[in-house]
């Protein structure tokens, strides 16, 4: 299993377009990005790769990451950063299948599977396949599990990804909080490498209006705001779930300079063998 990590940064990128931050100059300075959430996986023995999440940022990941195009997709939950890449599709595929969760979204009314399949009913070459949470089903070799976690007032999944010949297993949180259910983190568990969602650092939560929650037993908050983790946050769940090896993806431009470049921070193009 070869894991290319296309885009790790979260929904304005970094840098963000127009923003002077030290941050964000940095990144330039470095020559370095975090793009829209995305990752490659190919399965070198099939000879098949499959895409987690379309990022808006596909054809920039396409042009400037030497992956070839993947096969099938899975969607994790439709914000714009994960779904509005799918577009894309367009004369690129002939047809691509592209896998996501069954269950109804009260706030939506339609599931993660339904709302692809509404909104890209003028695509033909885009053909959703529905699939009930923390039931596996097979794509590109790859034995998949979509999980649901914690991201409101939207259904989001994580995803495990196995292969049953090698047991080479990627996990990735999806957009969460830290209140990730104990059968999702069951399924989560024990892999070779984890991609976890680390919006901010934990100290940043003072600037939310919301503040922090899940706060640790040094009253440090695992998660910002209701939606994403911090840093803290998606360390401390990496703990739990025992990965072999942690990225911290989904990173905005919000962190400070002399930190947004630290280790285990992810960024554009890192690529893994599992
Ligand atoms: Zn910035
Ligand atoms: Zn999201
Ligand atoms: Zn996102």
């Amino acid at each position: 299993m070869q894991v290319t990590l296309l885009g790790t940064g979260d929904t304005t990128g970094t840098p963000t377009p127009d923003c002077d931050c030290d941050t964000c100059r940095e990144a330039r300075d470095r020559g370095v990005e975090r793009s829209r959430f995305s990752v490659h996986v190919r399965n070198e023995r099939t000879d098949e790769a499959l895409l987690i999440d379309a990022s808006p940022d596909f054809r920039h990941q396409f042009l400037t990451q030497e992956v070839g195009l993947p096969d099938e997709a899975v969607i994790t939950h439709v914000h714009f950063d994960h779904l509005d890449g799918l577009g894309n599709a367009y004369r690129l595929f002939d047809d691509l299948p592209v896998h996501a969760a069954n269950e109804v979204d009260p706030l939506t009314d339609e599931s993660v599977a339904g709302t692809i399949r509404s909104k890209y009913d003028y695509l033909d070459r885009v053909t959703v396949h529905d699939h009930a949470p923390l039931e596996p089903f097979e794509t590109c070799g790859f034995e998949v599990t979509l999980v649901p976690v914690v991201h409101p007032p939207m259904l989001c999944y994580g995803v495990a990804v196995e292969d049953p010949e090698t047991g080479a297993k990627l996990a990735l949180t999806g957009d969460t909080n830290y209140d990730v259910p104990d059968e999702s983190r069951a399924v989560l568990a024990d892999a070779d490498l984890l991609l976890a969602e680390a919006l901010v650092p934990a100290h940043l939560c003072e600037h939310h209006p919301l503040g922090g929650d899940h706060h640790d037993e040094n009253g440090v908050p695992q998660t910002f705001g209701t939606k994403h983790m911090t840093r803290e946050g998606a360390l401390a769940l990496a703990d739990d779930l025992d990965a072999a090896e942690t990225r911290l993806v989904h990173v905005s431009h919000f962190y400070p300079a002399e930190e947004a470049f630290e280790e285990p921070l992810a960024l554009d193009g890192e690529q893994y063998r599992l």
